[in-house]
């Protein structure tokens, strides 16, 4: 297939070359040339501007910053441009009101367009192991699945458009708040005389175990490898977990839904983030309990 790729980055960047090496011609553009040089070593071929990018192409994938920066691309550069047949996929994480928005502009100019953000970092993007949750019609998904099958692990359809971002931000805040939660127990155990590793293999195999403990406990030498290992570099960074609480916080305050553990984790994360530490891995919010 022939297919547009928008947007290089950390995550963009590993993406396009997946698809390049799945057999796909991929047409790549990025404001930054360093990105652009990236993808250009991957195999992909390279262009000045969205619109020389989406000539021809069957399929459009992006993976950018901000749905405010998705909505300018589509509407400007990609919608009336692309042609009509090419389904639209928008991998980025943005928030689930301008995700219905661009996939509702996107149908009304008889475009295909799936919501599809992704659960894994940097190193799942390299590797081709993401997961994608896909909002869009059954047509829709149906035609996304081999295109996200090259470049993930697991693909899963969550509903009509705009249902992919809200599963992606209802997990986030369930990892954030977990997150501090597991972090706060350990504390708690080691202030109450606990050895770490004791109260592990007890609350791993008792009803308080859950992901952010058994697949990506915060105490370092305590659990599987992960990045509290690494001095909390790598990993999912702090300033990401912030933007998807942020967008989790909105979502809940458009819809009314009360969330105080989410509200709460996005304060926890917003004072860990202004310290300056929204490089940090977002388990490294232990060290401020
Ligand atoms: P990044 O900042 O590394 O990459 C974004 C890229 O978009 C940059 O190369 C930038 O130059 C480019 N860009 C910005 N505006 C553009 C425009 N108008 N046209 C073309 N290119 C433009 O970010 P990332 O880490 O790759 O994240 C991308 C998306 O994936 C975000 O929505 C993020 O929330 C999501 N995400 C990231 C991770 C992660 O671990 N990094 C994990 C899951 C989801």
């Amino acid at each position: 297939m022939r297919i547009a790729f928008i947007g290089l980055g950390n995550m963009g960047g590993g993406m396009a070359a997946n698809l390049v090496k799945a057999g796909h011609i991929v047409r790549a553009f990025d404001l930054a040339e360093p990105a652009l040089a990236r993808a250009r070593e991957n195999g992909c071929e390279t262009f000045a501007t969205v619109r020389e990018a989406v000539q021809g192409v069957e399929a459009v994938v992006s993976m950018l910053p901000n749905g405010g920066i998705v909505k300018s691309v589509y509407s400007g550069d990609v919608l009336g441009h692309a042609p009509k047949a090419a389904l639209l996929l928008d991998c980025s994480t943005i928030d689930v009101a301008s995700a219905r928005e661009v996939g509702a502009a996107a149908l009304a100019q008889g475009y295909a367009m799936v919501d599809a953000p992704v659960s894994g970092g940097i190193a799942a993007a390299n590797g081709g192991t993401l997961t994608f949750m896909v909002g869009g019609t059954d047509a829709a998904f149906a035609a996304a699945q081999p295109i996200l099958d090259a470049i993930g692990k697991t693909v899963i359809h969550a509903g009509e458009s705009g249902a992919g971002q809200a599963a992606k931000i209802c997990n986030n805040m369930l990892l954030g708040a977990s997150m501090v939660a597991t972090s706060e127990a350990f504390k708690l155990a080691e202030r109450l005389g606990l050895d770490l590793q004791t109260f592990y293999d007890i609350s791993s195999k008792a009803s308080g175990q859950c992901w952010s403990m058994t697949s990506y406990c915060p105490v370092p030498g305590v659990g599987p490898t992960t990045p509290a290992d690494n001095g909390y570099q790598g990993g999912f960074a702090t300033a990401l977990m912030l933007k998807d609480l942020k967008l989790a916080m909105a979502a809940a305050g458009d819809v009314g839904a009360p969330v105080p553990m989410g509200h709460l984790a996005e304060e926890l994360y917003k004072a860990f983030d202004a310290a300056g530490n929204g490089g940090l891995d977002f388990s490294a919010i232990i060290g401020t309990l």
